[in-house]
């Protein structure tokens, strides 16, 4: 049983490892983001309001993100541990998160800081690519489909994100540096945070998030 954070910038590789962790520890995995992209693909409300915040790679809204991942953590499959990815991502989010665990008698175990250097950051995320079909993510030098622009598990078409171009990505990262930044002192006044270098391979890193997961 393991509470878990995955914080980072965008690009960091947060993804490629919480499916990694997920399978290991069998807790679920929520992305805030996976969220709100599986709203807009459904033309629900939420996705409406998420949308337009995260094509020009600013925030949502505190109190919108903070109501969907407390609900998310009311579900049965979170009572033996989770993987938050992508929350909290605000000081605020991080309190309200650290509140609605207290009134559970529950508290983080670890906060997982996958540390990549901006210039990196934006090689990985404007050469990203994922699946249409299956969520699949490849790049298009790091790890690029055997057929260009097919996945290699189903055979979906490739696409872009729409928030993985230059000029949203700049934003993104400008808005981690600004906003979720400022959360890692947050962690180390708690003292259960653990830096993680994430310009090593994946297996490698996972091999160093699994020492200290134990
Ligand atoms: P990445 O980590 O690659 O930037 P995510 O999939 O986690 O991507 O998030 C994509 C977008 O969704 C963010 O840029 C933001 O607009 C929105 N979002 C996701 N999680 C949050 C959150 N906790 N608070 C505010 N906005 C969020
Ligand atoms: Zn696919």
């Amino acid at each position: 049983m393991v509470r878990t954070i995955l914080l980072g910038p965008p690009g960091a590789g947060k993804g490629t490892q919480a499916e990694r962790m997920i399978e290991k520890y069998g807790i679920p995995h929520i992305s805030t983001g996976d969220i709100f992209r599986e709203n807009i693909k459904n033309g629900t409300e939420l996705g409406k309001k998420a949308q337009e915040y995260m094509n020009k790679g600013e925030l949502v809204p505190d109190d919108l993100v903070c109501e969907i991942a407390t609900d998310r953590l009311k579900k049965d499959d979170c009572k033996n541990g989770f993987l938050l990815d992508g929350f909290p991502r605000t000081v605020y989010q991080a309190q309200k998160l650290d509140e609605f665990l207290a009134g559970r008698g529950e508290k983080l175990d670890k906060v997982i800081d996958l540390e990549v250097s901006d210039e990196e950051l934006m090689k990985r995320i404007t050469g990203r690519r994922v699946c249409k079909e299956c969520g699949a993510t490849f790049h298009v030098v790091n790890f690029p489909p055997a057929v260009p622009g097919k996945c290699d598990k189903c055979g979906g078409i490739l696409i872009q994100r729409a928030d993985d171009n230059e000029e949203t990505a700049k934003n993104r990262i400008d808005v981690y540096n600004r906003e979720t930044k400022p959360l890692v002192d947050y962690y180390e006044k708690s003292g259960n945070i653990v830096h993680i270098d994430g310009m090593i391979s994946p297996d490698k890193t996972f091999e160093d998030i699994v020492k200290v997961l134990g």
